[in-house]
């Protein structure tokens, strides 16, 4: 489904590990005072500047993450530089740095690496983050990426997700489920594609939830933006499973109980015709859809005023007494507990499949 760009393929083995390396990492450039020492040492020196540091790691495994009969290298690369700079984010930290390690199968030629590093690249040059090491390995098959982000924060500014309070406001950034239905779309294309090869998709209706898949951004933008405002929430969370379990997480975490409005949640028009498309729910897709890498934080009251008209935030939301439990008050005014796995309409489909 994914044009051959690049149709030369040349063997890993013709490289060597060495050789690969210093091909896949050539373009890389250190931007911060704060690398010291970056790619060829036996470890990379980074100086704190008296800051507190945050660390965080993802693993990404083919077949399991992500799918490359319809994901390009490229955006893999960019997108799992981005899942682990959101955790950053989420700390109301700025990243600074990654190391990216790869296990590759000799499936791959070189070519293939090197968009995965074009992917690499390019997040890491946008988000202005310094590639300051990694380890390259063959595997059996298949891809394996692991990036790890670190960040910088001072230490009165970090966030957790354990300070929410009563009566906090529930706070989310951008518009949620894009990521889900993006992905739908694409399942769709490839079990068209399987039938007949010589299609090509139509994605004109939907490249908004398709690139929300394809290519996530990290809410760096807010840490700024939160900055500028003099606002510091009580307690943050990146949404990467889907708001109902990222609620769940900030309740259990801070003992508090929440209270969200299901006419608050927003939802991209793109994503409401769509779920009318594939006849879901687009509730249920926003609570339990995933990947969309937005912000779920909660703020005081008194900070109300700040946030106010952001087109950035919207509040969905405030958080309770931990004994008034979690709750989605729907459109109709009833109350649905909020559980693990979205609520019931969602399992009742996934029983069905
Ligand atoms: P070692 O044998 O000590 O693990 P390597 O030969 O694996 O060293 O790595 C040499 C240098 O290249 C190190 O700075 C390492 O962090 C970096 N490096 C190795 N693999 C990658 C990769 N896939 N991406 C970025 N940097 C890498
Ligand atoms: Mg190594």
């Amino acid at each position: 489904m994914i044009e051959d760009k690049n149709p030369q393929r040349t063997p890993l083995s013709e490289l060597g590990e060495f050789r690969l390396i210093e091909h896949l990492t050539q373009n890389f450039k250190i931007n911060h005072k704060s690398t010291i020492l970056g790619i060829g040492d036996d470890a990379a020196i980074l100086d704190s500047e008296k800051k507190q540091i945050v660390v965080s790691t993802d693993l990404l495994v083919e077949g399991i993450h992500f799918d490359l009969s319809y994901v390009p290298l490229k955006h893999l690369g960019y997108k799992a530089v981005m899942v682990n700079l959101s955790d950053v984010c989420a700390m109301n930290a700025l990243p600074t740095q990654i190391t990216v390690s790869i296990g590759v199968s000799n499936r791959f030629p070189l070519e293939a690496l090197e968009e995965l590093y074009a992917g690499i690249e390019t997040a890491s040059r946008m988000y202005n983050v310094d590639v300051i090491g990694g380890d390259t390995t063959s595997s059996t098959s298949g891809l394996i990426i692991s990036i790890t982000a670190i960040g910088k924060v001072e230490a009165e500014n970090v966030v957790k997700r354990s300070g929410a309070k009563p009566n906090d406001l529930l706070v989310v950034t951008g518009d949620l489920g894009g990521a889900y239905m993006g992905l739908q779309v694409l399942e769709r294309e490839k079990e068209v594609f399987k039938v007949n090869p010589q299609s090509q998709p139509d994605l004109s209706m939907y490249t908004y939830i398709v690139e929300r898949q394809l290519k996530p951004e990290a809410r760096k933008d807010i840490i700024d933006l939160l900055k500028e405002l003099e606002v510091k929430p009580t307690s943050m969370i990146d949404i990467s499973d889907g708001l109902s379990s990222e609620v769940m997480h900030l309740c259990k975490q801070s003992n508090v109980g929440v209270d969200v409005y299901e006419n608050k949640i927003p939802l991209d028009p793109q994503v409401i015709s769509t779920c009318e498309e594939f006849k879901i729910d687009s509730t249920t897709i926003a609570l339990n859809g995933g990947e969309d890498y937005e912000l779920l934080m909660t703020i005081s009251q008194e900070d109300f005023s700040k946030i106010k008209g952001n087109p950035n935030l919207t509040v969905i939301g405030y958080m309770t007494e931990t004994d008034r439990g979690m709750h989605l008050v729907t459109r109709g005014d009833t109350k649905v507990p909020i559980i693990a796995k979205g609520w019931k309409s969602f399992n009742e489909k996934e029983e069905t499949e």
